[in-house]
C-alpha cells in the first residue's frame, strides 16, 4: 500500500497536512512542487532530503538559492508536469487553481493515483480528467472533505442506487447576514473562517458559497449523478462532511472532526485505515442544519449554473473567480462585486466544447482576460 509520494502544492494548506501525513505513516516523499522557492520550500526540502524539488515560478534570488540542492531541483513551469508522470507513485494535488488540471490529467495518465485536493480539475476539465482517467488506468481518489464523505460512503455500494447526495458546508464567516450586511466586509473578515484553516482562495470562496458551487460540479463528475441530484445543507459545525441517500430510503453519512489529515490520509491509505485522528465524544456534538441563503449569497446559483450549461461553462466561471477573488484581496474590488464579475463574465464568454486540456486553458486565458477588464472598468 506504501508508494512515494509526489506532493504538488507542498508548501500550502494541503501539502504541508499531506507531508505531515507522509512523516507520520512512513511514505517516502519523491518530489514536491511549489509555486516559489520561499522559506517553507527550502524547510521542506531539508526535511525530506529524498525528494526532488520542483519550483514552477521561481521570482528574485530563488534560483540562485535553490540552485544550491544541485540536481535534486527542476525550475519552470514543467516540473508540476514531470513529477506528476512518475510512475508508481500517489500524486497529491495541492496546486491552487486551473493550473492544476494540466498535472492531473498527466498523473492520470500514467496510471497514478491522483489524491486530488485540487477541485478546480474536475470543475475546469471534468470531461478530459475522466478522459485521462479511462485512458491511463490511474485512481481518482477524492481528498476535498465532502467528496471524501461521498466517496465513504458509496464503499461497496452501487452507484446506481443512489438517490441524492446532500453535501454539507459551514456557511462561512458571514452565514445569517443579510445582502446589505455583507457591502463593505473585509478581506481580514471573509478570511476568519469559523472551522477550517485553508488557503487565502477556497476561504474566500467558503465566504461568497462559491466553494459549494464548485463542489457540486466536483461531485457532478466525481460519481456521476446529474445535479437535480445534488443537494447542500449547512452545517456550521462541520462534523458531518455530507450524506448519500439510497433509493430505499437509508441515508448514510461520514462523520470526524474538522482536520484535512484525516480525509488526505483515506486518499493515501484506502481500502485500508491506518491509525489516525481521533473525535470529540458525541455527547460534546450539537449538529445542526439549515437552507443556505440563496439570496444573499447568489455565487453559489451562477457557479452551479455554469456546471448546468457544461462544455466551457465552468471553466470560465472558475477562471472568473480566480480573477476575481485575488482583486478583492488586494482591495480591487468589493464583497458583493465578486458575484457580479462571475456573472457577468460567463455571460460575455461564448460556451464552446472542450476536450483537450489545451482546449480549457485558452479558455481560463479568455476568461481571466475579460473578468480583468471588467474589474478594470469597476474601477
Ligand atoms: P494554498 O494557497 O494554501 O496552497 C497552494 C499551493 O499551490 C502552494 O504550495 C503554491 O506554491 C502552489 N501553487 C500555486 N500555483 C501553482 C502552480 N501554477 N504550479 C504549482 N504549484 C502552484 O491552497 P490550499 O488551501 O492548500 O488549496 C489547494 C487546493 O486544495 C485548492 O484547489 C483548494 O480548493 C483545495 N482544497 C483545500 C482545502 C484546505 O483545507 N486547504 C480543502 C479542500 C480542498
Ligand atoms: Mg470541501
Amino acid at each position: 500500500m506504501i508508494r512515494p509520494l509526489v506532493v504538488l502544492g507542498a508548501t500550502g494548506s494541503i501539502g504541508r497536512q499531506a507531508l505531515d501525513v507522509a512523516r507520520r505513516l512512513g511514505f517516502p516523499v519523491a518530489a514536491v512542487v511549489a509555486r516559489s522557492g520561499s522559506d517553507t520550500l527550502a524547510t521542506i526540502a531539508d526535511a525530506f532530503p529524498e525528494a526532488s524539488i520542483g519550483i514552477v515560478a521561481p521570482i528574485g534570488s530563488e534560483r540562485e538559492r535553490f540552485a544550491a540542492y544541485g540536481s535534486r531541483v527542476r525550475f519552470g513551469p514543467d516540473a508540476s508536469v514531470e513529477f506528476a508522470a512518475t510512475p508508481g507513485t500517489i500524486v497529491v494535488n495541492g496546486i491552487v487553481g486551473a493550473a492544476g488540471l494540466r498535472p492531473s490529467v498527466v498523473a492520470l495518465e500514467a496510471g497514478n493515483r491522483l489524491a486530488l485536493a485540487n477541485k478546480e480539475s474536475l470543475v475546469a476539465g471534468g470531461p478530459v480528467v475522466l478522459d485521462a482517467l479511462r485512458r491511463g488506468g490511474g485512481e481518482l481518489i477524492p481528498v476535498d472533505s465532502e467528496h471524501s464523505a461521498v466517496f465513504q460512503c458509496l464503499s461497496g455500494e452501487d452507484v446506481g442506487s443512489v438517490r441524492r447526495l446532500i453535501i454539507t458546508a459551514s456557511g462561512g464567516p458571514f452565514r445569517g447576514r443579510t445582502r446589505d450586511e455583507l457591502e463593505n466586509v473585509s478581506p481580514a473578515e471573509a478570511l476568519r473562517h469559523p472551522t477550517w484553516s485553508m488557503g487565502s482562495r477556497i476561504t474566500i470562496d467558503s465566504a461568497t458559497l462559491a466553494n459549494k458551487g464548485f463542489e457540486v460540479i466536483e461531485a457532478h463528475y466525481l460519481f456521476g449523478v446529474s445535479y437535480s441530484q445534488i443537494d447542500i445543507v449547512v452545517h456550521p459545525q462541520s462534523i458531518i462532511h455530507s450524506f448519500v441517500e439510497f433509493e430505499d430510503g437509508s441515508v448514510k453519512a461520514q462523520l470526524g472532526e474538522p482536520d484535512m489529515r484525516i480525509p488526505i490520509q483515506y486518499a493515501l491509505t484506502c481500502p485500508q485505515r491506518l491509525a489516525g485522528g481521533s473525535v470529540a465524544a458525541p455527547s460534546s456534538w450539537t449538529l445542526t442544519f439549515e437552507a443556505p441563503d440563496r439570496a444573499s449569497f447568489p455565487t453559489l446559483d451562477i457557479v452551479i449554473e455554469a456546471g448546468m450549461r457544461g462544455g466551457s461553462a465552468p471553466a470560465v466561471v472558475n477562471a472568473a473567480d480566480e480573477i476575481a477573488v485575488g482583486a478583492f484581496l488586494t482591495g480591487r474590488l468589493g464583497f458583493l462585486g465578486i458575484a457580479s464579475i462571475l456573472g457577468q463574465t460567463m455571460e460575455r464568454v461564448p460556451k464552446v466544447d472542450v476536450y483537450t486540456v489545451d482546449d480549457v486553458m485558452q479558455v481560463d486565458a479568455e476568461a481571466r482576460s475579460v473578468a480583468n477588464t471588467l474589474i478594470g472598468g469597476a474601477c
